[in-house]
């Protein structure tokens, strides 16, 4: 973008002319055209290019050219539906259910080992399945079905989990042949027993070797965009950080950038990270190595809920860092290279919302209005349950 550096008058009746790409209605969208807009609009017009994908490719002065009041309102900016300007990996070729629940594959499991640190709390795993036998392939950000082994307690075999996958599409071993899961060990208490969820127990223990029944792969929300400038902020809470570990590796990893010479990452990632302890923080050497080696394209902000507090002295969730950091974050979001992924628990959603509301309130700007254009332009990414 190049813009004018002509010496600013300080007269509300300036005008400038804006050249835009892809932004407008309909054939508006497909054309280089200039907009015409007073100073007093200019912020609000190249934040709305910005949010609806848009690109400016000059800003200049229209001295010559004052137009009236009425031609003015006719080239305000429009609220067009947005444009993805880093369109998302092609959906139709994503893979999906090339396994259902009726003919699943018969996976191997490689291996099983706790992700987590001594003091931790709760058991977290990462599983590794063999995938060399059939034709299941997937890719980042998609989930897999797993039908645990038995019945119910009407007789019935189980049903199936969906499970965010937590390697990349070459798999950790970089052949192309594995899928791997970070799966917590549900738990919760009734009646003063203690109950423990069927499939996350069955995962937990299962030792390499077995052959565990997987669907899919399912889903296309969480793909990340093939923009190697894009910006990727990423709110994961405990075992949701499973699509973040795949996107940053992708991103980081020496062996899967040599794999992937078509996608050399260069924009920004930023990991907010939610566990309750320090020794249960997950994947945590990886993402280090990553700071050291990428200092400028990632970054990373934890939140150790029974260790830190908030600044109205509760527990530090996501959602506080996501509001420590709010200006930075919207800052980043009015670009429209910016995907914003969450996944985890559902409970952070209306809190980095009410975050997002106040960073875009003191720009002027309304969140309910700019939070459904983001997801229509898919650049808002959520799974949580
Ligand atoms: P966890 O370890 O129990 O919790 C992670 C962190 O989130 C803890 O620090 C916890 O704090 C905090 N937390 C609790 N309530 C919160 C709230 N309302 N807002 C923000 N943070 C909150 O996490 P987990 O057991 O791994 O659970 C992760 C959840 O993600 C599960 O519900 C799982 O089903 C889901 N998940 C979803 C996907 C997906 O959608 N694809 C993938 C993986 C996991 P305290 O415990 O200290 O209060």
């Amino acid at each position: 973008m190049r813009v004018s550096t002509a010496p600013a008058r300080q007269s509300d009746a300036r005008m400038f002319s804006v050249v835009v790409q892809g932004y407008g209605a309909g054939s508006q969208r497909r054309s280089e055209r200039q907009i015409k807009v007073a100073f007093s609009g200019l912020q609000a017009l190249i934040r709305s290019i910005a949010l609806n994908g848009g690109r400016i490719l000059e800003v200049i002065p229209a001295e010559a050219d004052i137009e009236t009041p009425a031609a003015a309102a006719a080239v305000a900016p429009p609220s067009p539906a947005p444009t993805p300007v880093t369109p998302p990996a092609s959906h139709a070729s994503v893979p999906v259910n090339i396994y259902k629940p009726k003919e699943p594959y018969l996976g191997t499991v490689l291996g099983n080992y706790s992700l987590l640190s001594e003091g931790a709390i709760g058991r977290v795993n990462h599983i590794t399945f063999d995938l060399s036998e059939g034709n299941l392939h997937y890719i980042e950000g998609q989930s897999i079905g797993i039908i645990p082994d038995g019945e119910d307690a009407n007789g019935k075999p189980h049903k199936l989990r969906l499970y965010s996958i937590a390697s990349t599409r070459h798999g950790d071993n970089l052949e192309d042949k594995t899928v791997s899961l970070c799966v917590r060990q549900l738990q919760y208490e009734k009646d003063g027993e203690t109950i423990n969820g069927v499939c996350s127990t069955f995962l937990c223990d299962v030792e390499p070797g077995a052959k565990v029944k997987i669907t899919g792969p399912v889903g296309k929300e969480m793909l990340l965009p093939p923009d190697e400038d894009a910006n990727v902020i990423m709110l994961a809470t405990g075992t949701g950080i499973a699509p973040m570990r795949a996107y940053l590796s992708r991103m980081f990893e020496p062996g899967e950038r040599a794999k992937n010479p078509d996608y050399a990452f260069r924009g920004k990632a930023w990991l907010f990270m939610g566990v309750p302890k320090t020794p249960n923080l997950l994947y945590e050497d990886d993402f280090q190595r990553y700071l050291n080696e990428y200092p400028d394209n990632f970054r990373y902000t934890k939140a150790i809920s029974r260790e830190q507090e908030n600044s109205k002295g509760g527990r530090m969730y996501i959602q506080d860092r996501v509001l420590e950091h709010a200006d930075e974050i919207f800052a980043l979001i009015e670009d429209p290279k910016t995907h914003v992924y969450m996944c985890g628990l559902k409970g952070m959603e209306p809190g980095i919302d009410e975050a997002m509301t106040a960073a875009a309130a003191a720009k002027g700007l309304d969140w309910s209005t700019l939070r459904p254009q983001l997801k229509k332009a898919d650049r808002w990414h959520v799974e949580t349950y």
